[in-house]
């Protein structure tokens, strides 16, 4: 069978396969520790489970308007109007089946043939691979931990061409969890509106940031850049929702007409009682959020302050999100390598860098309960010793 050229130059999800391994070996019986996971690791807060129960019994179980039921639409933009600044109203926001879903649609719906687009790396390992399958062409731009893993005005500037489209921000990051300063988003921004292209500016993780970091939206610094900013966010990091397929898109109206009709015509409206959880989790309290917030507080002070406590590897404290994203250069290992042998000789999974771009550090989610953190640091340790040594 001959498949489409766009198809041929997207790999298989490189942590997906690690992933894999992992589970491959656990069900061997293996004790394997695991820091891959990219999803949080507490159930569903209660209120909202029980809201898409109900939700269920009350019969929405019916086709809706492929945009989302209105009422989560508008608690959607009542929730970037008050928490984020941002002037949307109720038809600036489509529903999406996640925020992946939400990225892939704004890609379709935007991008021709070969229109450039900037992305940072290390970054999510599906922004290129959207770029690919739109027909556009990803731009990358490296950066490292001596700028924090974060890309400058400048450096933004210089790849900028007349076939750049669209530049994606993702703060807090994955898989550094870096956030930007207020500051540093203003300088990007206002390389954003002389440039004259567009930001879309991921969110995801705008919940979970930690000490007195503050998180920006960039299209809230003024009328120019709120033009040019494309919002995508979801429920999935900060209520712990993975599986329930919940995001949104928010921009101007023509996009988010343009989004409308492609998802009417692949995957309609998002399942109508999942959309009645969402509504519950924007209505009501926050505390949820928060309890989770400093589980992940604590479990990244432990972890940080173990690896950088190991001789070989380090990492910059991140702001955000729940991982780390460790150089193990002086390891003399490429990431892929490190991370095969690092599994199969301690059982300690973990993500090689390569698959965000990035082939001299590792990703170490800890969205996973602190005596497996003990316990796989004890073996990272000895893991990197046993190198050392070599
Ligand atoms: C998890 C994640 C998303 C979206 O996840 P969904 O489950 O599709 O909502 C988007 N961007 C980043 C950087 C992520 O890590």
């Amino acid at each position: 069978m001959k498949l489409a050229a766009r198809f041929g130059q997207v790999p298989a999800s490189l942590t997906l396969a690690i992933a894999a391994k992992a589970k491959a070996m656990k069900a061997e019986g293996l004790d394997v520790c695991s820091f891959s996971a990219g999803e949080p690791d507490f159930d569903t807060p209660a209120h909202i489970r029980a809201a898409a129960k109900a939700a269920l019994d009350a019969g929405k179980t019916r086709y809706g308007p492929a945009a989302g039921e209105p009422k989560l639409r508008e608690a959607i933009a009542n929730k970037l109007r008050q928490e984020n600044s941002l002037a949307y109203e109720r038809c600036n926001v489509i529903v999406t089946n996640g925020g992946k879903h939400s990225l892939f649609n704004m890609m379709l719906a935007l991008i021709e043939t070969g229109d450039e687009v900037i992305i940072p790396a290390p970054y999510w390992l599906s922004y290129p691979e959207m770029v690919k399958l739109a027909d556009g062409k990803p731009v990358i731009v490296p950066t490292d931990a001596s700028s924090c893993y974060k890309i400058t005005p400048e450096q933004l500037r210089a790849s900028i061409t007349p076939k750049t489209k669209l530049f994606i921000l993702n703060s807090p990051c994955n898989p550094t969890g870096i956030v930007y300063t207020p500051a540093e988003i203003k300088a990007l921004a206002e390389v954003v509106v002389e440039q004259d292209i567009l930001v879309v500016s991921d969110e995801i993780y705008e919940k979970i940031i930690y000490d007195r970091v503050q998180h920006l939206s960039i299209g809230a610094l003024g009328t120019e850049i709120f033009e040019r900013t494309i919002i995508s966010g979801g429920f999935a990091k900060a209520f712990s929702m993975t599986g329930w397929r919940l995001g949104y898109l928010a921009g101007p109206v023509e996009l988010i007409d343009a989004v409308t009709t492609i998802q009417s015509h692949s995957t309609s409206n998002v399942c109508t009682f999942a959309q009645y959880g969402a509504i519950a989790a924007l209505e009501g309290s926050l505390d949820c959020v928060e309890n989770m917030r400093q589980a992940f507080a604590q479990r990244r002070k432990i972890m940080f302050e173990r690896i950088n406590a190991i001789d070989g590897i380090s990492c910059p404290k991140p702001d955000g999100a729940f991982y780390l994203f460790v150089n193990i250069s002086k390891t003399g290992l490429k990431s892929l390598e490190f991370c095969k042998t690092l599994l199969e000789s301690q059982q300690v999974a973990v993500v090689p860098g390569i698959a965000f771009g990035t082939d001299e550090c590792i990703r170490l989610s800890y969205a996973t309960d602190m005596n497996s953190i003990e316990k796989g640091m004890d073996r990272l340790e000895k893991f990197v010793h046993s190198l050392n040594s070599m």
